[in-house]
C-alpha cells in the first residue's frame, strides 16, 4: 500500500454541517488526515468541544470580542491549541504553513476572504461556500489557476460533475451539464399556496440534513439559482450549456452530457461525507462512511422541469447570469438580508424572491473586474434589501 505524507486540513465553518462532516471523514484516516486548524463564526462553547475532539493547533472565531472566552476555555481544557480571533488571523493561518488543505465551509459572502486567501496560496480547497463563487467567482478562479491551486468543489452536484469530467474544466465535447435539484419540501405547491408556509416547514428538507440558510436556499430554489452561477465559473460553461431538472429521490447528484450522446452520472445517497472524501483523498477514493446505493432499494428516479412560476429565485438568478458583473453579489447579498429576515420570522417566504427582484431592478449590473467593486455592490444591496424589508414584516 502506498504511503502518504500527513496532511493537515484547516476546517472552516468546523461547527456547522458541512464541518462536523468534514471532520467525521477526517478522524477515518488518522495516519492520513489531521483537523490542524478550526474555525467558526460564534459558537465558542462548540468550538471549544470540537478542538477537545480533534487536538487541532489553532482554533479560530470570527467575533473578535469572543477571544479571551475561546483562550481561557482551551486553556482550563489543558488542550495546546492555540486561540485567534478575526477575519485577518483566519485569512493568515489557511495562507500559512499551518495547513495545507483547506475546506471552506463558512456560510454566506463571509467566506469570500479565507475562499479567496486559500485560492491564492495554492493550497488543495476543498470548497462547500458556494456563496464566494457566485460573489466573485472569476476572482476566485483566477487566483486559483495563478497559484496553482487545486479546486475540488463540495457541493454535491459540482462534486458529481468534477467527478464526471475527472476534471475542473469542461472542454468542447462537453454539450450540456444538468444540475439535479430535490425540489425542496415545496415542490408541487402553487404560488399561492407557498405564502403562508413556515420557518420550520421550510428548514425541513426531505432528503438532505443541512444549516438554516442553505436549506431555506433549498425550499426557494435560490439554492439551484446559485449553483448554477457556481457551475458558470467552476467549469468555465456559458449557461447555454447549462439545464435544471427537478429530481425528488436526490441519488443522481449531476450529469453531463457530451457531443457523442454519451451522458455521465454520479449516483449515490445523499450525504456530503461523499463529496468531502473526493475532495481529500483525489485522485485517490478513500473511505467515507457513507455506504453504497442499493438501486433494488430505491427503484424509482424520477425527474421534471423546475416550476419558475412558483419558484422565481431559480429565474432570477439564470436573470442574473445573463446580466454578470454586479448582478450576481447583488443577487446574493439580498437573498442573505432576505433569507436572515425570514429566519427570524420577520418576513414571509414569498417577501424572499420579492426582495431579490427588487434589490437587482434598483441596483443594475455594472461591470466588476476588481474585489472592491464586487464589495461595493454586496455592501449597497444590503443596505437597499435592509431598507425594503419594512414593506414586508409580518404582522
Ligand atoms: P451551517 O450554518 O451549518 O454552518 C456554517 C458555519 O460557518 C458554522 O461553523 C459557523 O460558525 C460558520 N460561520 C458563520 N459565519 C462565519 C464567519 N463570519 N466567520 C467564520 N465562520 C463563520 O452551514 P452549512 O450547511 O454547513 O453550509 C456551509 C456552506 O456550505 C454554505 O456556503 C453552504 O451553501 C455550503 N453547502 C452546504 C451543504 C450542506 O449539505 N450543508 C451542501 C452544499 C453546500
Ligand atoms: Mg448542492
Amino acid at each position: 500500500m502506498a504511503t502518504h505524507a500527513l496532511r493537515n486540513v484547516a476546517v472552516l465553518g468546523a461547527t456547522g454541517s458541512i464541518g462536523a462532516s468534514a471532520l467525521d471523514v477526517i478522524a477515518r484516516h488518522p495516519g492520513r488526515y489531521r483537523a490542524s486548524v478550526l474555525a467558526a463564526g460564534q459558537s465558542v462553547d462548540a468550538l471549544i468541544a470540537l478542538c477537545v475532539a480533534h487536538r487541532p493547533d489553532h482554533a479560530v472565531i470570527a467575533d473578535e470580542e469572543s477571544y479571551l472566552r475561546l483562550r481561557d476555555g482551551l486553556a482550563d481544557a489543558g488542550l495546546p491549541t492555540q486561540a485567534h480571533a478575526g477575519t485577518p488571523a483566519l485569512d493568515a493561518l489557511v495562507s500559512g504553513p499551518e495547513c495545507d488543505t483547506v475546506v471552506a465551509a463558512i456560510v454566506g459572502a463571509a467566506g469570500l476572504s479565507s475562499t479567496l486567501a486559500a485560492a491564492r496560496a495554492g493550497k488543495r480547497l476543498l470548497l462547500a461556500n458556494k456563496e464566494s463563487l457566485v460573489l466573485a467567482g472569476e476572482l476566485v478562479t483566477r487566483a486559483a489557476d495563478a497559484s496553482g491551486t487545486e479546486i475540488i468543489p463540495i457541493d454535491s452536484e459540482h462534486n458529481a460533475i468534477f467527478q464526471c469530467l475527472r476534471s475542473r474544466q469542461a472542454q468542447g465535447d462537453v454539450s450540456r451539464i444538468v444540475l439535479t435539484a430535490s425540489g425542496g419540501p415545496f415542490r408541487g405547491r402553487r404560488r399561492d399556496e407557498l405564502a403562508q408556509v413556515t420557518r420550520e416547514q421550510a428548514v425541513a428538507h426531505p432528503k438532505w440534513s443541512m444549516g438554516p440558510k442553505i436549506s431555506v436556499d433549498s425550499a426557494t430554489l435560490m439554492n439551484k439559482g446559485l449553483e448554477l452561477i457556481e457551475a458558470h465559473h467552476l467549469f468555465g460553461v456559458g449557461r447555454e450549456r447549462l439545464d435544471v431538472l427537478v429530481h425528488p429521490q436526490s441519488l443522481v447528484h449531476s450529469l453531463v452530457e457530451f457531443v457523442d450522446g454519451s451522458t455521465l452520472a454520479q449516483l449515490g445517497l445523499p450525504d456530503m461525507r461523499t463529496s468531502l472524501a473526493v475532495g481529500l483523498g483525489w485522485p485517490e477514493r478513500i473511505a467515507s462512511g457513507v455506504g453504497g446505493l442499493d438501486l433494488l432499494r430505491h427503484p424509482r428516479l424520477e425527474f421534471e422541469a423546475p416550476d419558475t412560476d412558483a419558484f422565481p429565485c431559480l429565474r432570477l438568478a439564470w436573470e442574473a447570469m445573463a446580466a454578470g458583473g454586479t448582478a450576481p453579489a447583488v443577487l446574493n447579498a439580498a437573498n442573505e438580508v432576505a433569507v436572515s429576515a425570514f429566519l427570524q420570522g420577520r418576513i414571509g417566504f414569498l417577501s424572499i424572491p420579492a426582495l431579490v427582484e427588487d434589490a437587482l431592478a434598483a441596483l443594475p449590473a455594472t461591470p466588476a473586474d476588481s474585489l472592491d467593486a464586487l464589495l461595493a455592490a454586496d455592501a449597497q444591496a444590503r443596505r437597499l434589501t435592509d431598507r425594503n424589508l419594512a414593506g414586508h414584516l409580518s404582522p
